[in-house]
């Protein structure tokens, strides 16, 4: 009864508040006397501005956690609870601006007017509320689109060693979201402010902004902004979520995440478990996690599809963190760092990387091309290790696979920032499918993805447009992509 009451933000004509005295400042976390009544969660303001949130008692006193980071708070002070829950503004207005854990602006475009204002730790839709997943999110890189599709409403974890490129694969998504009504949100927490001001140059040069929202949590920020940041990032989302939109968020990334409240969780005394992280981190990102989904028709109809990034080290991925998300996520994508090295890029192994739900809404023509692909190319990887000691006497058709798997790893091999869009995709591995890149060199293979979208996109325009909007290849379109590829391949 009190959550919920808590939850709708009413807005009474008196205000009543509790008084509390600080106790103890320690970092970002502060404990306070008094306050009889507050409970976890609840809103704390202090008296020369600025927020806090109650994390956690003692027999005596209330642990808050400072969430602005240019307050300065000392022993003695008051502090004011209202029982409130921590609601932020939300709104259009977010769109194309850059923001702090709190949605203050902080870029020089002046305030943003909020349209409403939502619990940063919202109750997640039930599973009544939700439909299954039933749109493809183009993601614009060949290799996820044909083997690890990704469905709208899906949580797919990015996950890998340091610099193998796993925010390049996820702001090439945003980009290619361009024109196709997606919200994208980039949330980067405990990064260099180096690293965000390299995505940000990026999307600003690609004009990816228009449709993107950025949360600043790098590692200047303070820890309570830190930890808030991807809660901040869903909150925005829900807005148009609710509003019947689509949206797609990047949390860059966990592993700090889960580093800053650890970091907390023993400012607060808590007792460390498992690699010294808290017992409740599990929990902090599961509701983090269940907020991704499709909502029924009824609710809006919009969806949030989450793409959590988390730092490994030396592949290993059974650490506590990566096994969580791991386990509640609805996928991942693993970056591989030889592959990285090999100049494979983008670095994905998808041996170890699954969709667990993206093939249910993915577009037939890519269904049907891309079925075989991963069998095709294990059995490449299998027979790559047997000619490592015998290099004499392949049988004619192993031969033939070899050659497929050299073909397969050509294509997938893709420059960054230069998403593809799904026609193009299932044009390449439409020749693909019919053997004609078999024979050639990795340099031909390199040509021929940027020729034949040329001619295509020049003599067969149409064909691309009933593509999309059949996202099936007729028997008429298959006729004529054998006459476009004819056509090229007379004149190389
Ligand atoms: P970090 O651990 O620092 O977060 P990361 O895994 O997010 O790293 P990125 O920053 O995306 O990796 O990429 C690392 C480097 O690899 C960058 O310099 C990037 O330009 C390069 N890179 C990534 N993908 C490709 C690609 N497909 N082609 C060429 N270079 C790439
Ligand atoms: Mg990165």
């Amino acid at each position: 009864m009190l959550n919920s009451q808590l939850n709708q933000k009413s807005q009474p004509s008196f205000e009543v508040k509790e008084k509390g005295i600080i106790t103890t400042v320690r970092e970002c976390i502060i404990k306070v006397k008094g306050l009889p009544s507050c409970i976890n969660g609840q809103l704390i303001e202090f008296k020369g501005g600025g927020q806090g949130m109650v994390l956690g008692f003692t027999e005596e006193e209330v642990q808050v956690l400072v969430l602005n980071s240019k307050v300065s708070l000392s022993t003695g002070d008051e502090v004011y609870s209202k029982a409130e829950f921590l609601h932020l503004p939300v709104g259009e207005g977010f769109i194309g601006r850059i923001v702090n854990a709190l949605c203050e602006p902080l870029d020089d475009l002046g305030p943003i007017q909020p349209q409403a204002f939502y619990p940063v730790f919202a109750e997640v839709p039930g599973v009544m509320d939700r439909i299954p997943v039933k749109e493809t999110l183009e993601t614009g890189t060949l290799v996820i689109d044909a083997v690890i599709p990704i469905a709208k409403g899906q949580r797919q974890l990015l996950i890998g060693d340091r610099l193998t490129g796993k925010t390049t694969v996820a702001i090439d998504t945003i980009l290619n979201q361009k024109g196709k009504e997606v919200i994208c949100i980039y949330c980067c927490i405990g990064k260099p402010q180096s690293s965000l001001a390299k995505v940000l140059d990026l999307l600003k040069e690609k004009e990816a902004m228009s449709y993107t929202i950025v949360v600043n949590g790098v590692a200047s920020c303070s820890m309570g902004e830190q930890y808030l940041a991807p809660y901040t990032a869903a909150m925005l989302g829900e807005y148009f979520m609710h509003q019947g939109k689509d949206v797609f968020v990047v949390f860059d990334d966990l592993t700090k995440h889960a580093w800053v409240y650890r970091q907390i969780s023993l400012l607060l005394e808590r007792v460390p478990g498992r690699e010294a992280y808290p017992g409740d981190i599990f929990y902090i990102h599961s509701q983090l996690m269940e907020r991704a989904g499709y909502l029924k028709p009824e609710l809006g109809g919009g969806s949030m599809t989450f793409f959590p990034i988390v730092e490994i080290l030396q592949g290993d991925v059974t650490g506590y963190i990566s096994s969580n998300l791991i386990s509640m996520t609805d996928g991942q994508i693993y970056f591989n760092t030889a592959l990285f090295n090999k100049g494979i890029r983008p670095a994905i192994d998808f041996g170890l990387s699954v969709s667990r739900i993206g093939n249910k809404a993915q577009w037939p023509a890519m269904k049907a091309l891309s079925g075989k692909l991963r069998l095709e190319y294990l059995q490449y990887q299998e027979l790559l290790q047997m000619t490592q000691l015998r290099t004499t006497g392949l049988s004619k058709e192993a031969e033939q696979q070899m050659k497929r798997g050299q073909a397969i790893t050509q294509i997938f091999i893709q420059d960054k920032n230069r998403p593809l869009s799904m026609e193009e995709e299932i044009i390449i591995l439409f020749a693909l499918s019919i053997g004609v890149l078999d024979n050639l060199s990795s340099s031909a293979i390199k040509e021929f993805k940027e020729k034949i979208i040329e001619i295509i996109k020049k003599d067969y325009s149409d064909l691309l447009v009933e593509l999309r909007s059949t996202q099936v290849l007729s028997d008429a379109n298959i006729e004529r992509l054998y006459e476009a590829l004819d056509k090229y391949f007379q004149n190389i």
